[in-house]
Order: structure tokens, then C-alpha cells, then sequence
């Protein structure tokens, strides 16, 4: 995400933990970030563990790869918004990578819907491109099965944060993409604003509607062919749906004896 239009703002020590400078811009870590690592660890780190028995207690580590490369992923698309802003002279104040993934802040700035439209695309533009370079890797270079694995994880890590920020309404890079469209269209920034404002209030209540309704079969398929691929990142590609019956059933077959490499 990137935000703008704050006046002149600082880095705080709120902000978390200070990582340095990349390309002159702060970063700072949130605390909260811990949180979601730590989640990511105890929920993958046992299904790691489960495919390569072998690894003990360092599928803990594999699965403290899977937070780092969404961390990474993150920050990749926040400094892509940030290099974006800096070749229209933007001032940008910080990243801050967080709990729910980043935002970039700039400091206040006069701009047209050319430079709004791509800063804004910069960022999953950046993610789409990882998930290339990602899966370049996987198809040219021999990995060991754990490598493979977070090689898959790097391209689907991407992806996820590519297609969500690109949702068409604020506070997601897809709002900005709709507000500098209307605006360029409107001449008025706020119009733009105002529609991207309300496409965001729908795409909230279309998510939370996904969240709370009943999954598809199609979901649960999603998911099964994700646990198969943990499960054995090649032998499972062979992914089948659950064979109808009288009674409709949606799932998917991975061999048991699927050998663990
Ligand atoms: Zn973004």
C-alpha cells in the first residue's frame, strides 16, 4: 500500500523496530509483525515437519522462511512505491512493515494522475515481476525439495500480495489506480477519491461476506491442492477432484504413499 498527503510526518519510535535505510528511506519493522511470523510458524512448522521428517526441529526454520519471504515480498513492493515516488520528487518519509503487510508514507505533495496512477501500479507491478523471477528458478535450477518448496512459496507469497493490493479501492493500490483514472477523467482529485473510497466500502463487504459464507467447492479444492503441494511438492501434482457421487462431494485425492523427497 502507499499513502499520501501527510503533513511533513516523522519517524517515531511507535513505528517499531528501526532496520536501516534502503535507498536513503527508513524502514522500520512493527511489532505486530511478530505476531503474524509467529502464526505462520506454529501453523506451518508441523506440516513442514510432517513432509520432511528428516528436517526436526529446522522445519520450524523452513517455516520461519515462509514469514521472512512474505516480509521480504512486502518490502519489495513498498520500496518499488517509494523509488516510483522519488523520480517524481515525492518526499517520502518511511516503510513501515506490519502486522497486515506495509505502507509506505510520503510527506505532503502536489501531484496529477499520471505520477498518483504510477506509484501506485509500481508496487504489485514489483510482485508480479518476484513471482516471475521465482518461477524462472524453480523451472531452470535443480533444487533440493526444501528449496523447491520455498521457491513456490516466494512465487504464491507474491502473487497473493500482487492480486490483493491491486483490488480496486482504497486504502489498496487498486483505489489509487481508480481515483487517478477519475481523476483524469473528472479533473477533480476528490471525485476520484470519493469513488475509490466507496469501491473500497464494497470490496470490504465482498470479503467479508467470502470470510463468513460457507465455502464453495471450488474453495475447498483451493485448498486441498495447497496441502497436497506442502505435502509433496511434485508427486502431488497430480491433484484429482473427489469422484462424484449420488451425493455431491468436492475435495481432492493425494496419494498417501506419495514419497517424501
Ligand atoms: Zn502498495
Amino acid at each position: 500500500m502507499s499513502g499520501g498527503g501527510a503533513e511533513t510526518p516523522e519517524p517515531v519510535r511507535s513505528d517499531g523496530i528501526p532496520l536501516g535505510r534502503i535507498a536513503g528511506v527508513p524502514v522500520y519493522l512493527a511489532y505486530s509483525w511478530f505476531i503474524i511470523a509467529a502464526l505462520i510458524v506454529l501453523f506451518f512448522g508441523p506440516l513442514v515437519g510432517r513432509n520432511f521428517p528428516y528436517l526436526g526441529a529446522g522445519a520450524y526454520a523452513v517455516a520461519l522462511g515462509y514469514a521472512l519471504l512474505l516480509l521480504v515480498s512486502v518490502l519489495v513492493h513498498e520500496l518499488a512505491h517509494a523509488l516510483t515516488a522519488r523520480a517524481y520528487r515525492w518526499p517520502t518519509a518511511k516503510i513501515v512493515l506490519t502486522l497486515w503487510g506495509g505502507h509506505t508514507q510520503f510527506g505532503h505533495v502536489r501531484s496529477t494522475p499520471g505520477p498518483s496512477l504510477l506509484v501506485a501500479l509500481a508496487g504489485p507491478a514489483a510482485n508480479f515481476l518476484l513471482a516471475g523471477v521465482g518461477w524462472i528458478i524453480l523451472l531452470a535450477v535443480p533444487l533440493h525439495p526444501v528449496g523447491y518448496l520455498l521457491a513456490e512459496i516466494l512465487i504464491w507469497a507474491n502473487l497473493l500480495v500482487a492480486i490483493f493490493n491491486i483490488l480496486p479501492g482504497l486504502p489498496l493500490d487498486g483505489g489509487r489506480i481508480v481515483e487517478s483514472a477519475v481523476w483524469k477523467a473528472t479533473g477533480s482529485q476528490d471525485r476520484g477519491t470519493v469513488a475509490a473510497g466507496y469501491a473500497g466500502r464494497i470490496i470490504a463487504a465482498a470479503l467479508a461476506a467470502a470470510v463468513i459464507l460457507p465455502p464453495t467447492c471450488g474453495s475447498r479444492s483451493r485448498t486441498c491442492r495447497w496441502s497436497c503441494s506442502l505435502r509433496s511438492s511434485r508427486e502431488c501434482s497430480g491433484w484429482v477432484p473427489a469422484p462424484a457421487s449420488a451425493t455431491p462431494v468436492c475435495g481432492c485425492a493425494c496419494p498417501p504413499s506419495a514419497p517424501v523427497r
